[in-house]
């Protein structure tokens, strides 16, 4: 890991900057795998699962078997962990069900909007080297309560062709219509395009590593939408004078654990907490069995010291990180300063983990500075917004020379007639 202590304004942009990536690799393989898919279907899909997975499988959708099987191989305390994880994520994500507001904007003329949810969506569950299936509550649940019809699932399998069976009982219980064994690329490809197994969908969800994240970008060429770049996990921790070093560490540690390719940031006020929080991590990280991935996440991170809180706010807000934790003592006051942030964890008692599973927040977030443009998923996600107007005969008389003289300044006489033609033969 990096230290930067007291870095001057003009290198934050250089800071902020997350690890280059190999683009032009990643970019040929993803052209590669769409190709295939759209030409060939299951059997490319089947081929990339050997090549990339290391699993050799006839069937791509999972059968109804191997659910039923799945829910007796599930312990009853991680069920009910599950169930109740669902509960706040349902609750949470309830609330964001709209209400219909119709507005009068000229007397007689009446708009409003109505929310249709995305009839076909597809979810992608990370399975590379974590089978998430806290992921499938995140995203099933909202697809569910939004309304969605169809709500397929692709993850990748194991080597002996299996799901982990945590992720098929989530499935089961959120509502998902159809499970397939598909991961990375060619799954989100298989999405896009559609092959004899895996239906297409109208918008495709979910995180992932690079592969999946450049293989969504590249999907919306197929006429299919995104959630957004969801990608390698990042955290940003503030910490200030009050602030548990052995807290920061776990909280820096949750995140390094997820993959080589997550960025973890510390900023400290305070060099006492600042090099506990290092010696912490020290401690920690050999207890981890995931250590090596920590490692080298750590590799691609920094930690930073800065005199006070406001501009740690301020470099926080040019790094836009997928979730900020507040390890200081006046977070109330800071909340209305945070502008670029996918989820914020306020105090010490905050840890992200608890976002991560079962508070009820989504943990579908933007990385990669992408939170400086984009929200996480939530309901919105999975409806689209329909506008209505209604107008009275009344209503257009009203609004009616306004729309005349702008059509014709536009030079748009059929626009112009469609009003004059009513207002000369209104009834
Ligand atoms: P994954 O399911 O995203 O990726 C596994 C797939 O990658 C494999 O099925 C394989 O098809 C493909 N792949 C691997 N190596 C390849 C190669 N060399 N060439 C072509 N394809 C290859 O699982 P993962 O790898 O464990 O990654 C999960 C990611 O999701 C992590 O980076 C984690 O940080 C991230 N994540 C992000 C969020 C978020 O909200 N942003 C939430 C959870 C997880």
């Amino acid at each position: 890991m990096f230290i930067h202590r007291y870095p001057k304004k003009e290198t934050w942009k250089e800071l902020v900057k997350r690890p280059a990536r190999k683009k032009e690799e990643i970019s040929e393989i993803i052209s590669e795998v769409f190709t295939k898919i759209e030409e060939e279907g299951d059997k490319a899909l089947l081929e990339f699962t050997k090549k990339y997975d290391s699993a050799d499988i006839e069937e791509i959708e999972v059968s109804q078997v191997e659910i039923e099987q799945a829910e007796s191989l599930v312990s009853p305390a991680l069920k009910k962990a599950i169930q109740e994880a669902s509960e706040n994520i349902t609750k949470f994500h309830a609330l964001q069900q709209p209400e219909t507001k119709k507005i009068e904007t000229t007397k007689g003329v009446i708009c409003w909007r109505e929310n249709r949810a995305v009839d076909k969506v597809g979810i992608y569950i990370p399975g590379g080297t974590a089978p998430l299936f806290s992921t499938v509550l995140m995203l099933a649940i909202p697809a569910r309560l939004a309304g969605c019809k169809e709500i397929i699932l692709c993850t990748p399998p194991d080597k002996n062709g299996n799901i982990n069976p945590a992720i098929l009982y989530s499935a089961m219980i959120c509502g998902v219509t159809r499970i397939f064994k598909a991961g990375g690329a060619q799954a989100i490809a298989a999405m896009a395009i559609g092959t004899e197994s895996i239906p297409n969908v109208y918008k495709i969800f979910g995180p992932g590593n690079q592969f999946v994240v450049a293989a969504k970008e590249y999907a919306q060429n197929y006429g299919v939408a995104i959630d957004m770049p969801a990608g390698p996990s990042e955290v940003l921790v503030i910490a200030d004078q009050q602030a548990v070093p052995a807290f920061c560490a776990a909280d820096l540690l949750s995140q390094a654990e997820h993959g080589s390719d997550s960025q973890v940031v510390f900023i400290s006020t305070d060099f006492g907490i600042f090099t506990e929080t290092i010696k912490e991590i020290d401690n920690q990280i050999k207890k981890l069995p995931r250590n090596q991935f920590a490692e080298e996440s750590l590799n691609n991170s920094y930690f930073i010291l800065l005199n006070t809180v406001e501009e740690a706010i301020e470099f926080s807000n040019l790094y836009g990180p997928e979730h900020l934790i507040l390890a200081i003592e006046n977070f109330e006051g800071s909340i209305s300063s945070i502008q670029n942030a996918g989820s914020v964890f306020l105090g010490n008692y905050s840890c992200e983990s608890a976002g991560d599973y079962a508070s009820g927040t989504n943990h579908t977030l933007p990385t990669n500075g992408f939170a400086r443009n984009y929200s996480g998923v939530s309901l919105d996600s999975f409806v689209k917004k329909i506008t209505f107007q209604e107008l009275s005969a009344k209503g257009l008389q009203n609004l009616g020379k306004t729309i005349e003289i702008m059509a014709e300044a536009e030079g748009l006489f059929a626009h112009k007639n469609a009003v004059s033609i009513r207002l000369k033969n209104k009834k």
